[in-house]
């Protein structure tokens, strides 16, 4: 079956991509659709749902969305929903300036920085996925994985926040983790095979 993978990040893609083997992923912009989906929802499905279905309505396809994130459990599951944009919701403009680097670099730095003496350090992923169909069928899973907050980076893999996370059925960080390791324990991974059963 093929399938319009709703996102811009390339990892996502290529993990959805290796997940999902017997399916044909496409990304959007294979798709035609070059837009911005504005993540205005509250929870991980929400979002899911708003992605998969504008990307759906331009293009007539199957699409796959999936939103995910880090959730702290000292900062009250933050940063969550916000988790892709949390340093430049955060942080102050002296900090930006002064952290220069990527997104990613820059929210693994600012978490860094929350966590500094913080002792209770666990956390977990969270991915929704939603499928939804040209029809208007539409089906949802979640994928949760668990772990804590290391003091400090380890490991160049992965992306986002995996270095910083110690994964509780890896024993090691995603950082450090190979993509057939951290493919099957992790929260994309857990979602993406739930949702194959169900359809
Ligand atoms: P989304 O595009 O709104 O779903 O943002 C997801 C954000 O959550 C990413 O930009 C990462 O910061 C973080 N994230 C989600 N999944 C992972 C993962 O598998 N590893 C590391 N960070 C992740």
């Amino acid at each position: 079956m093929k399938l319009v993978a709703a996102t811009g990040n390339a990892h996502k893609l290529k993990e959805m991509r290796e997940i999902l083997s017997d399916f044909e992923i496409v990304s959007a912009a294979e798709a035609g659709f070059w837009g911005e989906v504005e993540e205005t929802g509250e929870t991980f499905a929400e979002n899911a749902l708003l992605k998969a279905r504008a990307v759906a309505a331009a293009t007539g396809l199957a699409v796959l969305a999936d939103d995910s994130g880090l959730c702290v459990d000292a900062l009250s599951g933050a940063p969550g929903v916000y988790s892709a944009r949390y340093s430049r919701m955060n942080a102050t403009k002296a900090w930006l300036s002064a952290h220069d680097g990527s997104d990613d670099a820059r929210n693994r730095a600012f978490l860094l920085e929350k966590m500094d003496g913080v002792k209770d350090r666990s956390a977990h992923f969270c991915c929704a996925v939603v499928l939804v169909f040209p029809e208007g069928r539409e089906v949802s899973a979640e994928g949760r994985t668990f772990g804590y907050i290391l003091n400090g980076e380890r490991g160049k893999s992965g992306f986002g926040y995996d270095p910083l996370f110690f994964s509780d059925d890896l024993k090691k960080s995603f950082g450090e983790a190979d993509e057939a390791e951290k493919n099957a324990v992790s929260h994309r991974g857990r979602a993406l095979r739930a949702l194959r059963e169900k359809i």
